[in-house]
């Protein structure tokens, strides 16, 4: 049987897994990428936490067919460099794909994680079959991917698919990217914990400095709880994310016409109290046809779906499509 390696890179953990032609992962390690040490030093370790994986199996590199390396940050498809960033500070114009090439003597792809974790979700998960499919993940940031007619968008050079960085009221707040007013800004997991800090600062929410008392660290998920529990300043604030969310994903539903929309990350499960208000202002603010017809679902795959996609796009990649 003939082997592949998929890689999630991200900025402070790396998922390494080992799966057979099917894209089934059948053994894996997750380990912190230490991605300020440089990526000379990073690319040693994948390869000892690979040589550790794959030796279980009593196999050995000869029997591996290709590498799939998704990682947090703009990818150039044709350069092979890693143009820039956030989460992978001084990996900047780094060769990744030509050095993983030479360091292992295999066909290897790279591809930005968010395009990996939407091509994931469209072969093995919550986009199955839906030809026409928005990914977005909602975290500590906000990524996006889109599959046209079944086939991952990347534009010109890898970049397609920023859906967090799409701005959507300008002279907003500031973004992770230098520019403001960003949807990351408003909707990820990050704005809504400065927003909910606002709150405590101001002395305005009883029920959210209840639930994150002294020596708790507040979280986006503490002021979702605090709106479940019938805090109006932090509704204010959930809805708020809710709508500049519906408002952006009505751009990319006029402009794509998807089947569906699937939201991973970790504000991906919380519930009705968001996605109501998402779906709302999507509704009203995108053309009616196009809204009417499009569904919002969560991801199925969790954080294996950057590498689940990553293995789909090699095997793609291997069979010459
Ligand atoms: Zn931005």
């Amino acid at each position: 049987m003939k082997y592949r390696i998929g890689v999630d890179l991200g900025g402070t953990k790396m998922f390494v897994s080992l799966a057979n032609g099917d894209g089934e992962i059948f053994r894996s390690q997750r380990v912190p990428t230490k991605a300020l040490q440089g990526p000379s030093i990073v690319l040693n370790h994948l390869k000892s936490i690979v040589n550790e994986i794959i030796a279980q199996d009593g196999i050995s590199l000869k029997d591996v067919e290709g590498l799939g390396v998704c990682i947090a940050g703009f990818f150039d498809i044709r350069s092979k460099r890693i143009v820039s960033s956030p989460n992978l500070p001084g990996w900047e114009l780094f060769p990744l794909e030509d050095e993983l090439t030479a360091q292992y003597d295999l066909p290897v792809i790279v591809e930005n994680d968010a395009n990996a974790a939407a091509y994931g979700e469209y072969v093995f998960g919550a986009g199955k079959d839906k030809n026409n499919m928005i990914f977005i993940t909602l975290g500590t940031g906000i990524g996006g991917g889109i599959i046209t007619d079944g086939k991952l968008l990347r534009g010109s050079r890898g970049f397609a698919g920023e859906i967090g960085h799409m701005i959507v009221l300008p002279q907003g707040p500031p973004c992770g990217c230098g520019k403001f007013g960003c949807l990351e800004s408003f909707s990820s997991g990050s704005a809504i914990e400065r927003e909910g800090r606002m709150l405590l600062q101001e002395g305005r929410s009883s029920i959210l400095s209840g639930l994150a008392g002294p020596g708790s660290v507040l979280s986006a998920s503490h002021v979702f709880a605090a709106a479940r529990e019938g805090d109006k300043e932090a509704l204010k604030i959930v809805e708020r994310a809710a709508y500049f969310l519906g408002l952006a994903l009505s751009f990319t539903v006029n402009l794509l016409n998807p089947d569906v929309i699937v939201m991973g990350g970790g504000m991906a499960h919380s519930g009705e109290i968001f996605f109501n208000p998402v779906r709302r202002c999507l509704e009203e603010a995108a053309i009616a046809p196009a809204a009417k017809m499009v569904s919002l679902v969560p991801s199925c795959l969790g954080d294996e779906a950057g590498v689940k996609g990553v293995l789909a796009l090699l095997d793609d990649h291997l069979q010459g499509k």
